[in-house]
Parts: structure tokens; sequence; C-alpha cells
């Protein structure tokens, strides 16, 4: 069952056991607030300095980086797109972190992925509508790889609830 390889759970996304995490960076890689900050104290000081080496990414794109101290060995980090009213393309660029995501990981044979809630902390893209858009992404790719697994580490449970609500619309489909 495609579900048995999606797990919804609130945690610390830095105590994952994944093989790659994803950060919900912005686009300069250098760091920033929520979980990105939690990332990069977790990780160490090496992983900014990898991240100085990267030259920043695009909205909706991602760059792998070594996981240092984390548990995993890789960090995917993507900028996720801020909420500017919905017309901006916005629902399209979520998708994309998610996907570019999931592309790189499965090139560099991470076959577990946990994913924070992008863009949905300061970015402020509404919960239930970034939920949707991120597990319609994910299943669809889940189907393409049945050797993968993916777990969304939401960091409370209102997060975990609206995954749960847009899995049980999806995963049927
Ligand atoms: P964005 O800028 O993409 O909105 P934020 O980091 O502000 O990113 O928020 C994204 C989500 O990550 C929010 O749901 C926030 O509560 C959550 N979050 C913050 N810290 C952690 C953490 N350590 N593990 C998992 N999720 C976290």
């Amino acid at each position: 069952m495609l579900e048995d390889r999606f797990s919804i759970v609130v945690g610390d996304i830095t105590q994952s056991r994944a093989e790659a995490i994803v950060n919900a960076a912005n686009t300069t890689l250098l760091g920033g607030s929520g979980v990105d900050g939690a990332i990069h104290a977790a990780a160490g000081p090496g992983l900014l300095e990898e991240c100085r080496t990267l030259g920043g990414c695009e909205t909706g794109h991602a760059k792998l980086t070594g996981g240092y101290r984390l548990p995993s060995r890789y960090v995917l980090h993507t900028p996720g797109p801020i909420w500017r009213g919905g017309t901006a393309g916005e629902d399209a660029l979520l998708a994309g972190s998610y996907l570019s995501s999931l592309r790189l990981a499965a090139e560099y044979g991470a076959k577990t992925v946990a994913f924070p809630s992008i863009s949905t902390g300061v970015y402020h893209f509404p919960l239930e509508r970034a939920a949707r858009t991120a597990t319609e992404t994910i299943l669809a790719f889940l189907r393409e790889h049945p050797d993968m697994e993916i777990t969304m580490a939401c960091f409370d449970e209102p997060t975990k609830a609206a995954y749960e609500r847009a899995l049980a619309e999806y995963g049927a489909a």
C-alpha cells in the first residue's frame, strides 16, 4: 500500500533517522529562522561552510549537502515560495520544492526522506492548501519509486492533522 510508505508524525526533524532530511531554506542557503535555524544548529558549522560554496538556490529548486552532526547523511535545502496571495505561482513552486528534493534524494540513493511543512511557517503559505499540494506531489513520486519511504515531520498537532486530511483526500485516488 502506498500509504505504508508515507508517514505523518509530530517531531523535530533534526532528530529524524531518515537518510535525507529536507530544510525549508531561503534562497541564500545561509541559514535562517524556524526549521532552517534548528537544522544548522544541530548540524554544526560544517553545514554552513558547505552551504557557502553553493551560491544560493532558486525558489522551488533544491541543493544537497552532507548532514554533518545530524543523524541523516544528507540535507536537501529547498527554498519554498513566500505566500503572495496565491496568484504568483505559489502552488507550482511548492510542488517544485518537494519534487526537486525527492529527485535529488533518489539520485543520491537516499531511500528514506523526511520533510518539514515547507512554507507554512514564516512564509505564510496556507496550511491546508500546502498540505494538499505536498501530499499530492509526494504520493505521485512514491508511485514511481517503489523503493522509497517519506515522512512528514510536523512540528505540531494541527500541522499533522492537516497532512492527514490531505492524505485521506488523495491517498485513495
Ligand atoms: P518557511 O520559511 O518555509 O515557512 P519555517 O521554518 O518558518 O519555514 O516553517 C516551516 C515549518 O517547520 C513550520 O510548520 C514550523 O513550525 C516547522 N518547524 C520549525 N522547526 C522545526 C523542526 N525542528 N522540525 C520540524 N519542523 C519544524
